[in-house]
């Protein structure tokens, strides 16, 4: 067969006709950047190339996968928040599916680390790896395959942070809170709303510095940057005071002064002043090397040396390598930390009980924004505020985000695993990005013995309770170990154009809800939105 290339008329509406395909899959809640994958029927034998949902978290990368994303956060929330048994903890070996996700996961990083060798844009990689590490939680396995990559530094017991002056319960071995019995003999299970909020930086006025040459942008970028240490400080100082081992439920959204702040929901009650009084107590120090003097700015940079690592361009002098850095601040008696976060005063507290209205409003209120990114919250169209985000994306600029970050060199210091092609104001972290606004850490907080469940465990709820109200439960289980899957290269000929993926998706929920639908009147009488609910849960 021989391609004739297409008419001009053809190749002009060839992205129209993508544009279309994308709003139909939206309708039908059909994910738009579905990632083509190779998967082989161990019991036929036969490869073929599947599309699978791309997983996105956020609106402006997918709204279907989004959208189902949050249902299952919510879900998740609800289900941990009161729950009165202990919930049993037990790690799963990993099956083959958990095994392909971390070999894929592999697969990309090599990826994305040769693209950024090579000073390329990184972020198609930095976005599929996103994906797959949603997948790889999603599948069961906890925390980031990445993990912690180096033993800890013993630091010295001068700069440990010392627990903060608080009462102290004696610890019980349960994560449940406690109960309350009235004269009529009901049991209350009391649980907490809690909202966290950073300090001021300056007086705001309708989300906009009043004064912004007095606004402290430094305060609130390095705020932002360290948020989420200053949250666990808060859950072990929390955990202390209870003296339970208390599970919680949180997400990190922003304020519109652009600062992050926390809305957590908390299993079991504290006084609403002892909170206050943690929160008080609260901080974070940030041992990190000073960076108030600037060695290398502008046309004067360091240069690399490979096999050697850093040098300055007029001594030739070799700069500290990240670790070495970090022994001087250790040996300087007078050294200060970087940097000390705490809370703001606005600490609010709200009880809650179990099965309420109340409860209700308050999960939608902790996934409202889950889908939109923390620069969502930027008003574009008022020229203040678009002010204000370009300051504290500048005093973001050259603030080190981390110990790999390439600001490091500014300060006369090698970042941690230093190559070739670092220049400081380059740093490509996540928390430098517009749309993260310094916080680069996770939306979503919850707890290890949260739900005791994992995301794909309320997803695979979510099916099995529409299939119970179908009369659909007498099918056996599949086979887990039915298929072998591996990525599929980039350009693979096999992969059809996307708008053609699309409508092949749309076209199959299509068959299967009608098939459902078909299901459900047989099952007669049952609650139509079931049908509905499984075609989401699918
Ligand atoms: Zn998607
Ligand atoms: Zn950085």
């Amino acid at each position: 067969m021989t391609h004739r290339p297409l008419p001009r008329a053809v190749r002009q509406a060839m992205p129209l006709a993508r544009q279309v395909a994308e709003e139909v899959a939206k309708q039908y809640g059909v994910c738009i950047r579905p990632v083509p994958l190779k998967r082989l029927d161990t019991h036929t034998g036969t490869w073929e190339i599947v599309d699978v949902p791309c997983g996105a978290t956020l609106d402006a990368t997918c709204p279907p996968c989004a959208k189902r994303n949050r249902q299952l956060r919510m879900a998740q929330c609800r289900e941990g928040w009161h729950l009165d048994q202990e919930p049993a903890i037990t790690p799963d070996q990993p099956n083959d599916e958990q095994r392909w996700l971390i070999e894929f996961r592999a697969d990309l990083q090599a990826h994305r680390d040769q693209a950024a060798w090579l000073g390329e844009d990184t972020s198609d990689w930095d976005a599929a790896i996103e994906g797959i590490d949603a997948e790889i939680n999603e599948a069961g396995m906890r925390g980031n395959v990445l993990g912690r990559t180096a033993p800890k530094r013993n630091r010295s017991t001068r700069r440990r942070q010392d627990a903060p002056d608080l009462p102290k319960r004696k610890m019980t071995a349960t994560t449940l809170g406690r109960t309350f019995t009235s004269s009529d003999g009901k049991v209350y299970r009391p649980s907490l709303f809690v909202t966290l909020t950073l300090p001021s930086y300056g007086k705001i006025r309708d989300g906009v510095p009043v004064d912004p040459d007095t606004y402290d942008y430094a305060a609130a970028a390095r705020d932002a940057l360290h948020f989420s240490k200053l949250v666990d400080r808060f859950v072990q100082n929390l955990r202390r005071v209870a003296g339970y081992d208390v599970q919680y439920f949180a997400t990190v959204e922003p304020q519109k002064r652009l600062a992050p702040h926390l809305h957590m929901a908390i299993r079991g009650t504290l006084p609403r002043a002892e909170i206050k009084q943690i929160a008080a107590a609260t901080y974070h120090q940030v041992w990190w090397p000073a960076v108030d003097r600037v060695v290398f700015d502008g046309d004067h940079l360091p240069i690399w040396d490979d096999g050697i690592g850093y040098l300055d361009p007029a001594t030739g002098e070799v700069l500290p390598t990240w670790d070495e850095a970090l022994d001087q601040l250790d040996a300087d008696k007078a050294a200060e930390p970087l940097h000390v976060l705490r809370f703001g005063v606005q600490v609010d507290v709200q009880g809650v009980l179990a099965g309420t209205p109340d409860a209700d409003q308050c999960i939608r209120y902790l996934s409202k924004y889950l889908t939109k990114s923390l620069g969502d919250s930027l008003d574009s169209d008022n020229p203040a505020q678009r002010e204000h985000a370009g300051r504290l994306a500048e005093a973001l600029r050259f603030e080190p985000c981390s110990p790999t970050c390439v600001n490091w060199l500014r300060y006369g210091i090698q970042p941690k695993g230093a190559k070739p092609g670092m220049a400081p104001g380059r740093c490509r972290g996540k928390a430098h990005k517009p749309d993260h606004l310094g916080y680069a850490g996770r939306r979503v907080l919850v707890s290890r013995k949260w739900s005791n469940k994992t995301l794909a465990e309320h997803k695979q709820d979510r099916r099995t309770w529409v299939l119970e109200a179908l009369g659909q439960t007498d099918q056996p289980p599949p086979d887990p170990h039915r298929y072998v899957w591996k990525p599929v290269p980039a350009g693979d000929a096999n992969v059809a154009p996307l708008a053609v993926r699309l409508l092949r998706t749309v076209a199959e929920r299509q068959r299967w809800r009608a098939h459902m639908a078909q299901l459900q009147a047989q099952a007669d009488g049952q609650d139509l939105s079931a049908t509905e609910d499984l075609g989401r849960a699918a």
